[in-house]
């Protein structure tokens, strides 16, 4: 993972000191200005800031100067300021930084570092704007764009629906009530039969005083609303919460359903895939096991053998990118695919082959491994499959190992 850097712009050495070490323990790179020239300096020869955090008053600038500097280079800017004033937040946030914090207190400045993580996890988050108002389309989208989000356009509730068919993996919508072609609710309703609002999450606004607008928008599957006219900050306050939660919804999902050491599916995600009753009547399952890897363990210890079961899930996944690759435990792995039987088998063939050939270096010394496979197609029950594969795993170890062992009909 790369560290991001952030410009820090404060002429208070100690709270250049103690910026440092949280900046440090978070795992940031700060970089450190006292003055505007400093900084000019060092804008100069690097630019590749996830975020500024600005001390408003500085000893060559007193009244914010170095705000407009930063700004001017298209960086992110947060302001520090000693005392706060309805006259000075109005003036930084009207400037197009993305908040203000008060150094009064640690409560304040313990604030900084959820928002830059903030602003590192969003750059994952794809969102979508869907609005009527060209002026509130354009004011929300260069909002979210200030918070790293990449974010799609859509001007009504029917041409959301078709972006979303086009970006499965938008994660964030935001959407008005009243437009033409279909209204926000409606179009809440009909995404909300194919998303969860864990994969999805949606927030709604509207400007209508009808009082039930909140209510309407929550039951229809809204994660949250916010009525309009809305300030930056009420904005951005909702979006971090909302997509803070999605993250840690998404991070739970994946601790139940993924492998730890190799990242792929384990076996309680690819039991509850349900492929041959959505997608397909037939579907495809192989069971595939490393040959002798105890052998590998006695040999080269522990540590190697997990080298190798990183190194041929990589495989396993790069051969099959668009089916459901998953460690069943131990050594042991399955793979369930729609499509063409024959064509899968040879798939598995060459990844047979591909396996063979690949030297895995561990510590200097290079290892090789061998699998085995069986595998069937049909339109049984997902444990009838599963058995079938099995038997026929068994019988390609019983003739010898490395090898592709097809079950012609079960
Ligand atoms: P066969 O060709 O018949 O499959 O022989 P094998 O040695 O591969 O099979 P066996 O089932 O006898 O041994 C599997 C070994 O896999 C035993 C176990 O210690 C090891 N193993 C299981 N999980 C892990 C793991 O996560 N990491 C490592 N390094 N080894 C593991
Ligand atoms: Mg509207
Ligand atoms: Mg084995
Ligand atoms: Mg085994």
């Amino acid at each position: 993972m790369s560290v991001y850097k952030i410009l820090v712009v404060e002429d208070s050495r100690a709270f250049r000191n103690y910026l440092n070490v949280q900046l440090t323990q978070a795992g940031f790179d700060p970089v450190f200005a006292e003055t505007i020239a400093q900084a000019r300096e060092i804008l100069s020869v690097q630019k590749d800031f996830l975020c500024t955090v600005l001390d408003y008053c500085l000893p060559d600038g007193q009244d914010g100067e170095i705000i407009d500097l930063v700004l001017s280079q298209n960086l992110k800017v947060i302001v520090l300021t000693a005392q706060f004033s309805t006259q000075i937040r109005d003036t930084v946030l009207s400037k197009g930084v993305i908040d203000y914090l008060l150094k009064d207190s640690p409560a304040s400045v313990a604030y900084l570092i959820p928002l830059l993580q903030r602003l590192e996890a969003n750059s994952q988050h794809k969102t979508m704007v869907v609005e009527d108002s060209a002026t509130v389309r354009h004011h929300l989208v260069n909002l979210l764009r200030r918070q790293n989000l990449e974010v799609i356009e859509a001007c009504h509730g029917q041409e959301a629906i078709a972006q979303l068919e086009q970006h499965p993996d938008i994660s964030l919508i935001i959407t008005d009530h009243d437009m033409p072609e279909k209204d926000g609710i409606t179009m809440v309703r009909e995404i909300r039969q194919q998303y969860s609002r864990n994969q999805l999450a949606i927030l709604g606004l509207s400007g209508s005083n009808d009082d039930a607008m909140t209510a309407l928008f929550l039951k229809a599957g809204a994660n949250d609303f916010l009525k309009k006219p809305f300030n930056q900050e009420e904005l951005y306050c909702r979006i971090h919460h909302i997509l803070s939660m999605k993250d840690t919804a998404d991070k739970l999902y994946r601790m139940a359903n993924q492998d730890a050491l190799t990242g792929l599916w384990n076996r309680r995600y690819f039991f509850n895939q349900s492929c041959s009753q959505d997608r397909c009547e037939f579907r495809n399952i192989a069971m595939l096991d490393i040959d002798f890897f105890k052998k590998v363990n006695d040999t080269y210890g522990h540590d190697a053998g997990d080298e190798v079961l990183v190194q041929v899930s990589q495989q396993l996944q790069q051969h099959f990118p668009d089916d459901i690759v998953a460690r069943f435990g131990g050594e042991e792995f399955c793979i369930q695919s729609c499509g063409n039987f024959e064509l899968f088998t040879s798939r598995l063939e060459t990844l047979r082959q591909t396996i063979e050939d690949l030297n895995i270096i561990y510590q200097g010394s290079s290892l090789n491994v061998t699998i085995s496979i069986g595998t069937v197609s049909g339109n049984q029950s997902l444990s009838d499959l599963l058995k079938a594969a099995d038997a026929y795993l068994y019988r390609a170890k019983q003739s010898g190992r490395n090898q592709v062992q097809v079950a012609q009909s079960i």
